[in-house]
């Protein structure tokens, strides 16, 4: 039975529901045996799984364990960043995850012990469980650029993370002189969402074309190619002319390598730039917790069994979302919540003793390059034979020909993404 503070849940999930749902609903916070599942992180993977696995067999105790009170989705944030769109708009709230009968404890989960299936958080919760799965999302990789760590992310912000960084790098190109350079760094493979600094760019040049005519955009990249190069390209020329210049890692020597946030300059092997703004995106691996609880492995990020995505270091726990190792599938949120579908599946036939079936996966990645144009990149996959990769069947790209109403289409379909994605998250 879940050694679930009192306090802390009725904390977490606001009176009314606790009143009346802790005495009516819940009756086994009394005491009777039933199936336990934490979740931890109630970003895009673990919140999508906690319903699916509440939705797949109602009997199952589903506790989600999340830090932050409330969730800006990272898609949708460089719309924010280019001044389209408000940052209220990618803020959602956990006040309907009661009525899925999920619990929501909001607070920081500090460890894992594995053996004894519990997990305890800085609130001082100890929750037990039959089965874990974590969806905790990246950490970055502080001082891996020269210069770069925490304090220096509050001048030269890496908004990779959405919310605060988001907002003040906004502020930042607001506040700063028609003409200025803005050095945006992307890092190398892999990262969570591969086409995200690209759409960033473009977005910042879609600002700048309306307000900041004269300023330049310099994406020094890590890597020598990235994802829907061509279509990108092709964006950024038609509808931004010269405004932003990709430099490849080949004649960056490799990215930024240092930085110096007193005097505003940015610096690879070979160069040096003094900047207007600079979005440094550093390097990247599984956030804290997935280290902390041993789930990780040299690369940084957790291995996982591709069918279950069950751990191969700790058995009864799940690792999906951008800190597991999915051979094959981007860090995207819309893989993510296929993964999330996937273990949900795997969770509940494993509680219930039963074989699992056979699932797909699928990916969407939609850009919004301006207001009226988008590209995308979308996939299904399966399982290989021998698990150790995710394969894609069948997928395609935006074609390079694709004419202006589909180029627009795009973007609708990309804001019908989002409306559905944040409704299956947040809904
Ligand atoms: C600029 C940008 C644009 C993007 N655009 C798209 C897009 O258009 N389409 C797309 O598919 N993907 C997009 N992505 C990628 C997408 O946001 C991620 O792939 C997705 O969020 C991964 O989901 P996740 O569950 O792994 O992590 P997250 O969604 O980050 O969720 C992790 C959650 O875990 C919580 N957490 C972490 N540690 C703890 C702890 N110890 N205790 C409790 N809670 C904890 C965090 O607070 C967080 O809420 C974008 C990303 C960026 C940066």
């Amino acid at each position: 039975m879940p050694n679930l503070n009192r306090r802390k849940f009725l904390q977490s999930t606001g009176s009314a529901f606790a009143l009346g749902s802790t005495v009516l609903g819940f009756p086994h916070i009394a005491g009777a045996a039933k199936k336990r599942v934490v979740v931890i992180g109630g970003g895009v993977g673990g919140s999508i799984a906690a319903k699916y696995i509440a939705k797949g067999d109602s009997s199952i105790e589903v506790t989600i364990v999340e830090a932050k009170p409330s969730h800006h989705t990272c898609f949708m944030s460089n719309e924010v960043i280019g001044g389209d769109r408000d940052i209220s708009t990618i803020e959602f709230g956990y006040d309907k995850f009661a009525s899925h009968g999920i619990k929501v404890v909001q607070d920081k989960a500090t460890a894992v012990d594995p053996v004894a299936h519990k997990v305890t958080t800085a609130g001082g919760v100890t929750l037990e469980y039959d089965r874990l799965v974590m969806s905790p999302g990246i950490a970055l990789k502080w001082e891996t650029i020269e210069g770069y760590d925490e304090a220096a992310a509050e001048i030269m912000p890496h908004a990779w993370l959405a919310g605060q960084q988001t907002a003040l790098l906004r502020k930042q190109l607001e506040s700063m002189d028609d003409g200025g350079l803005v050095v945006l760094a992307p890092p190398g493979n892999p990262f969570r969402c591969p086409p995200g600094p690209y759409e960033r760019a473009a977005q910042i040049a879609h600002y700048f074309k309306h307000h900041k005519p004269k300023s330049k955009i310099l994406i020094l990249d890590a890597k020598d190619k990235f994802s829907k190069q061509g279509l990108f390209m092709q964006g950024y020329k038609k509808v931004y002319g010269d405004m932003i210049e990709w430099v490849a890692g080949a004649d960056t020597g490799g990215g930024v390598t240092s930085v110096d946030p007193k005097a505003m300059k940015v610096s690879t092997d070979f160069d040096e730039h003094k900047v207007a703004v600079a979005n440094i995106i550093p390097p990247q691996k599984a956030a804290q917790i997935a280290h902390d609880a041993d789930l990780t492995d040299d690369s940084g990020w957790c291995p996982v069994d591709l069918g279950t995505f069950e751990s191969k270091r700790h058995k009864d726990i799940h690792v999906i979302g951008d800190a597991g190792i999915i051979t094959g599938m981007p860090k995207s949120g819309f893989a993510a919540g296929t993964e999330a579908k996937v273990v949900a599946s795997a969770v509940v036939s494993m509680l219930q003793e039963k074989e699992s079936g056979v699932n797909s996966y699928a990916n969407a990645c939609y850009s919004i390059i301006a207001p009226d144009y988008g590209i995308s990149v979308v996939a299904v996959y399966k399982l290989a034979a021998d698990r150790s990769k995710i394969e894609k069947m069948s997928g395609g790209l935006t074609p390079a020909d694709a004419t202006p109403e589909a180029l627009k289409r795009e973007v609708q379909y990309a804001y019908s993404w989002f409306k559905n994605m944040t409704a299956e998250m947040f809904g």
